[in-house]
């Protein structure tokens, strides 16, 4: 069977990408499982180039086709704070519940219409022989004025998508997939790489 390597250690991410890519065709396994061991320093300024740089360096070090994603929120009216630093906002092992009210102590008394902002995914495929694709998607929506919800993860129950009442963290995790920036993502990057042949069956 033809494989897919996913440049990330995180086995619920791994596990959230095979759900959202929904295939049987390819096997789908993280890079450790591919032998790949190498820590990645994430220097890029854009989603895109964090996703690039990892893709390439796990593609550099196995040889196969390598797909890497990098995703964060963007609030405008914090000129797009956390963004590419969504992860290592107030320090990496820093607890998102003091995160998530942090920001929301930053948007007191900010309107409705002004807590605009994003959740947005890059997702990179890298080849062997050099080639690179990469794809980017948004979830729109709004910060909300409390946290909200179990389900997900991250900024999920300060975030509220366009068109709902509830917060990310409130939506079931099927139901997020389907318009999540990340599950846009990579049902894009997989319609685009499942017509190559290196994919075709
Ligand atoms: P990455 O794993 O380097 O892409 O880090 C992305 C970071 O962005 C996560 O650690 C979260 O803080 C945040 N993030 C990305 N996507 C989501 C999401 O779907 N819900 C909540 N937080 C997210």
């Amino acid at each position: 069977m033809k494989r897919l390597i996913i440049a990330t250690g995180n086995m619920g991410k791994l596990n959230e990408i095979k759900e959202i890519m929904n295939t049987d065709e390819i096997e789908i396994i993280s890079m450790k499982e591919a032998g790949v061991d190498i820590d990645i320093v994430e220097d890029g300024k854009t989603f895109e180039e964090n996703a690039l740089i990892k893709a390439k360096a796990v593609c550099g070090a196995c040889g196969e086709i390598v797909l890497s994603d990098d995703s964060g929120l963007e609030v405008d009216y914090l000129n797009k704070e956390p963004g590419i630093y969504s992860a290592r906002y107030m320090g990496e092992d820093t607890p998102y519940s003091i995160k998530n009210a942090e920001i929301l102590k930053r948007l007191e008394g900010v309107p409705d219409e002004k807590r605009t902002g994003r959740f947005v995914c890059a997702v990179a495929a890298a080849f062997p022989n050099g080639e690179e694709i990469v794809v980017t998607e948004t979830m729109e929506g709004r910060i909300g004025y409390e946290e909200r919800g179990e389900n997900g993860f991250g900024y999920d129950p300060i975030f509220r998508p366009d068109g709902y009442e509830v917060s990310s963290g409130e939506l079931p995790m099927e139901e997020k997939n389907l318009i999540s920036h990340r599950g846009k993502a990579f049902r894009r990057m997989w319609a685009i790489l499942s017509k190559r042949e290196e994919f075709k069956q």
